[in-house]
Order: structure tokens, then C-alpha cells, then sequence
């Protein structure tokens, strides 16, 4: 069984495309998808239409949360909040109503999915090994998926209850041990922010115990020229250019 991880997609449909056919060509049978759907870029609603036909798990973000009235904006800087905003009016009774449902944490046969932590599903950022500490601490997990820091990175603990950082790099498969625990991170779909500016996600394959990310190139011109048109902030789209 193989399975395609997506996060913080953010609203990046030429992105989201890229990376589901790349998913289709590694064998990909289900998707799981960490949260952030909305938020930053142009295309809310293609992005949920295309993501909800899937086969697979999908949590809420902090963004969506958001954008569905479930989290204060007070704790979003002035562009992250105006986009919110035009995302809130942009989308249709339908996409609000799948939004709405979903939550930022759940759990399935190969691992828990969280958006942010497992201390704090929808807002923590595991970005180094003291935060993710207390997330091995908080649950007696084996593999843990989580997103929302948009680097591809994962955090191990061995028996001696060490734990070590690691950067997944493009194509290197990470062997899975049985007796070992992981925090793994697959990146970011729509707004990479590890200065590679290719949309990232996770290759699971469940038999074989491995785990890759994979970097591909998207049509960035193309999202950037919606961010524009849509009136959302032009460091929005200037961004996706630097992967920053
Ligand atoms: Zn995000």
C-alpha cells in the first residue's frame, strides 16, 4: 500500500496538480492530506474540489479553521489575515460546509495525522527537537505525521529516548524501524518555505517500511498571475518564486 502525504497546499492548484500526478506515477493508492488547504493563494475552491474526490484522510488547518470561523486571526500576521479574509468571501456554500467538517487531527492504521503538534493539533510548530519531544511525550505513537512549519523534516527517538532532527531531502527513502519513533513532516504542496521553491510531499509505502519525499517543479508563473489578479498581496505571489 502506497500513500501520497500532502500539506499546506494553501490554496495552490497548479501545485496541487503537479504533485497528484507525480503521486499517480510513484503508485500512490490512497491521500492523506495534514491541513491547510486555504489560505494565501487564489484557488480555494478548485483546491477542495479536487482533494475531496480523493481516497484518503484530510485534516484542518490553522487556515482553514479559519476560514470556517474556528480560529482567532488575532494570531495571524496582516497578510495571512487579509487572505483569510478574501478566501472567507471567495468561497461557495458547498466548499465552507467541507471546510467546516473537518479537524486537525486523526488517526489511521499506519500513524496519527496532526496538523500542527500533538500537544496542540492546530497551531503548534515542531521546528526543533525540544518541541518534539513533548509531542513523543503527550501520546505512545509509532509514527506520527504532522505538517504546518512547510519544511520537510523529521524528528526521531530511539530507546534511549535521544531525540534528533533531521532534514528529508529530495528522493532519499527513510527506513522505518519498528523500534524506533517518528515525527515526519512532508513539506509543503503550495508554499515551500525551505528555499527550494518545488512543491513538496511524502511517498509512504507501508509494506516496504519507507518514506520519501519528493520535490517537484510546478507552473509557478501561472498560481503567482491568480494571486495577483485576485487582488491578494503581491508578497504572496513573489514568494512561491524563492520558496521562502
Ligand atoms: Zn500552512
Amino acid at each position: 500500500m502506497r500513500i501520497a502525504v500532502l500539506s499546506d497546499i494553501h490554496s495552490n492548484l497548479e501545485a496541487l496538480e503537479a504533485v497528484l500526478a507525480r503521486a499517480a506515477d510513484e503508485g500512490a493508492e490512497a491521500t492523506w492530506v495534514l491541513g491547510d488547504l486555504v489560505g494565501y493563494g487564489a484557488d480555494p475552491v478548485g483546491v477542495v474540489e479536487r482533494l475531496r474526490a480523493l481516497a484518503g484522510a484530510i485534516l484542518a488547518g490553522n487556515h482553514d479553521l479559519a476560514a470556517t470561523d474556528r480560529f482567532d486571526t488575532r494570531w495571524f500576521n496582516a497578510v495571512a489575515e487579509k487572505a483569510i479574509r478574501w478566501t472567507r468571501e471567495v468561497i461557495d456554500v458547498d466548499t465552507h460546509a467541507f471546510l467546516a467538517d473537518l479537524v486537525p487531527r486523526g488517526r489511521t492504521d499506519a500513524g496519527l495525522l496532526v496538523h500542527g503538534s500533538v500537544v496542540d493539533p492546530a497551531a503548534e510548530y515542531i521546528t526543533d527537537t525540544t518541541v518534539a519531544r513533548a509531542s513523543f511525550d503527550a501520546e505512545s505513537f509509532s509514527v506520527c505525521f504532522f505538517g504546518h512549519t512547510h519544511m520537510p523534516t523529521m524528528f526521531v527517538r530511539a530507546d534511549g529516548g535521544r531525540v534528533e532532527g533531521v532534514v528529508l531531502a529530495d528522493g532519499v527513502a527513510v527506513r522505518i524501524d519498528p523500534a524506533v519513533r517518528y515525527l515526519l513532516n512532508p513539506g509543503s504542496v503550495g508554499q515551500p518555505r525551505d528555499g527550494d521553491r518545488r512543491a513538496s510531499f511524502l511517498m509512504l509505502d507501508i509494506d516496504a517500511r519507507t518514506a520519501v519525499v519528493h520535490r517537484v517543479a510546478y507552473d509557478i508563473d501561472a498560481a503567482q498571475t491568480k494571486i495577483r489578479d485576485a487582488g491578494l498581496p503581491h508578497v504572496l505571489a513573489d514568494r512561491l518564486a524563492e520558496g521562502r
